[in-house]
């Protein structure tokens, strides 16, 4: 029963984010403040500069732009999707395109109650180059650029990690088996920092239905960073 009924408290605070007004739930304890540090600058932009004009793999044949990742360096929270699209090949930053419009709202929305809004996050992607067509990144792309996320998060030190999508968890735990509709919504653990898998929102834009989904998988996300403030 307690289940049931989180699930339906966790759908009316998702409709009600949506403008749909119904029931108010208190709001949670304030406030996290998100510090900044330059040394954790200055290690990103060396790992940046490390990358360079990269051609370790055959993405690099095909791009406009190295997509780094960008927001703050002592971000208590990490989003990791799989890797840039046609806007964010354009701009040079991710999650810019449409599905980055909806995590930006959904940052946004979740996470008022925090202070926390995108700026205040870092994003990143596991391959840095858009694979032609939009296309997943094959395993010999991972592997090439693998090592930069693993070094961001190194850098970072998130309080907690979102992967966006099937191939953002499967590279995390280098486990090619994990089916993202068996392991989001429960926390993992990646060298000692809690990961919530969700689904990319480029899947929740062709799936509305299942936004809430994710709304609740940041809800767990929100109350742990709340239990640490
Ligand atoms: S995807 Fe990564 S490894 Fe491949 S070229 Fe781009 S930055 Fe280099």
């Amino acid at each position: 029963m307690g289940n049931i009924l989180d699930d339906l408290k966790t759908m009316l605070e998702f409709y009600q984010a949506l403008g749909i007004e119904g029931m108010h739930f208190g709001p949670p304890e304030p406030a996290v403040e998100v510090a900044v540090s330059g040394d954790r600058e200055l290690l990103l932009s060396e790992l940046r500069q490390e990358i360079g004009d990269c051609a370790r793999c055959k993405l690099s044949g095909g791009r406009k732009n190295i997509v780094f990742g960008e927001g703050k360096p002592y971000a208590k929270i990490m989003f990791i999707g799989e890797g840039p699209g046609r806007e964010e090949d354009i701009q040079g930053r991710p999650f810019v395109g449409e599905a980055g419009m909806l995590l930006t709202s959904l940052i946004e929305k979740k996470f008022e109650e925090i202070k926390i809004e995108r700026s205040d996050v870092y994003i990143a992607n596991i391959v840095k180059c858009r694979p032609p067509m939009n296309r997943d990144p094959e395993e010999d792309e991972i592997a090439s650029c693998r090592g930069f996320i693993e070094r961001q998060i190194e850098i970072i030190q998130p309080e907690v990690i979102v992967t966006l999508g099937r191939i953002a968890i499967q590279t995390l735990f280098d486990n090619p088996k994990l089916k993202i509709t068996a392991v989001r919504g429960r926390f993992m653990e990646y060298k000692g920092i809690p990961v919530m898998p969700t689904f990319h929102p480029a899947y929740l834009l062709r799936n509305r239905a299942d936004k809430w989904k994710t709304w609740a998988d940041m809800q767990k996300v929100l109350e742990l960073l709340s239990g640490h403030s």
